[in-house]
């Protein structure tokens, strides 16, 4: 909602404000005050403006904003059935195209690589 508010998306920014305010507002709701009142915000001012400036590859209606992954490498939408891998020590989500490639977001580990992960042992 505010990276869609701050690239001038303001259409897109209503679109995923009115998506927070229902979902804080149900009966599963429970957000947090200060992430609905931005909600609020960008509600208000994103219908004043009523202008997309960059067109997104996937409509935002369409998606359910609780369980939408974003690849991390691209920073696009992970569609429904599409593969992907985690990074060895983040578990960031990336396309299949970055496995082996190093994560995009930590820098530390790879995209798809399987670790046996930190392991505390009690010494003898
Ligand atoms: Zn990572």
């Amino acid at each position: 909602m505010i990276s869609n508010f701050k690239a001038e998306n303001f259409i897109d920014a209503a679109t995923l404000a009115q998506k927070i305010l229902q979902a804080g507002s149900g009966p599963s709701g429970g957000l947090v005050e200060k992430t609905m009142q931005q909600a609020r915000t960008v509600l208000r001012q994103a219908e004043e403006k009523g202008t997309n400036k960059h067109t997104l590859p996937f409509d935002l209606n369409r998606i359910d904003v609780s369980s939408a992954k974003v690849c991390a490498g691209s920073l696009s939408y992970i569609s429904e059935g599409e593969q992907y891998d985690r990074c060895s020590y983040c578990e960031a989500l990336h396309k299949r195209v970055y496995v082996k490639k190093p994560c995009s977001v930590c820098k530390i580990g790879e995209v798809g690589r399987q670790v046996m992960g930190m392991q505390f042992r009690k010494q003898f």
